[in-house]
C-alpha cells in the first residue's frame, strides 16, 4: 500500500492556517508546526507544575505560621488577609499584644489575633446602642418608669433623672424601660 492520494481539508491545530492533510490523524500543516506545538505542551505543563509547587509551599507556609504562637506583621496578612495598616493600627490602640524585637522585627500574638478576627464581623453588624446594659434581674423584678410614677407618686422626668444619677441598670424592651425594684423601693421608699 502506497501513500494516499487522498487529500484531506484540515485546519492546523498549531497556527491555525487551512491545510490539506495526507492522514485522517495529521493534526498539523508542517513540521514546524508539530514540533512548536509539542514545546508549547511541555511550557504548559511546567508552568501548570511550579503554579502547584508555589500554592503547595504558600500552604506549607500557612500551616507553619500556625503553629507559632508569636508571628510577623507579613505572617499576620498572609493568614487573615487584612492590611499591614489595619494590624499596625491594632497594635498601636493596644488591641493586639506585640513585642518588638527590633527595627522590622514585630512579634504579634497569633491566637489574639485569631479571636479578634473571627468574633469581629457578626456583633459589630448591630448599632451600639442596641447593647442592654447588662441587666442581672428577671423583668418580674423590674419596675416600668410608669409603675414607679403611680406608685410614688412622682413625675417621669424626676424618675429619669433618679436613674441616672444612681447609676442604675435599666433595660430597655419595646416602649419601656424596666429598672430594678429594689433600687427604686430603696431611693423612694426609704424618704
Ligand atoms: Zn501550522
Amino acid at each position: 500500500m502506497g501513500v494516499s492520494k487522498l487529500k484531506i481539508p484540515k485546519i492546523c491545530e498549531h497556527c491555525g492556517k487551512p491545510f490539506e492533510a495526507k492522514t485522517v490523524t495529521t493534526r498539523f500543516c508542517s513540521s514546524t508546526c508539530a514540533n512548536k506545538s509539542g514545546r508549547a505542551r511541555k511550557q504548559q505543563a511546567k508552568e501548570i507544575e511550579k503554579k502547584q509547587t508555589i500554592l503547595e509551599q504558600s500552604a506549607n507556609q500557612i500551616a507553619e505560621i500556625q503553629t507559632r504562637p508569636y508571628i510577623s506583621i507579613s505572617e499576620a496578612v498572609i493568614l487573615f488577609g487584612i492590611s499591614k495598616d489595619t494590624i499596625r493600627r491594632l497594635i498601636k490602640a493596644g488591641k493586639i499584644p506585640a513585642i518588638n524585637l527590633g527595627q522590622r522585627l514585630t512579634r504579634i500574638s497569633r491566637v489574639h489575633i485569631e479571636s479578634m478576627f473571627t468574633a469581629i464581623d457578626i456583633p459589630q453588624e448591630k448599632p451600639q446602642e442596641e447593647k442592654p446594659v447588662k441587666l442581672q434581674y428577671e423583668q418580674s423584678e423590674c419596675y416600668t418608669i410608669g409603675e414607679i410614677t403611680e406608685k410614688y407618686g412622682v413625675s417621669p422626668s424626676t424618675v429619669d433623672k433618679t436613674i441616672r444619677k444612681n447609676s442604675i441598670p435599666k433595660r430597655q424592651v419595646g416602649k419601656f424601660v424596666y429598672v430594678p425594684k429594689i433600687m427604686i423601693d430603696k431611693i423612694f421608699g426609704g424618704k
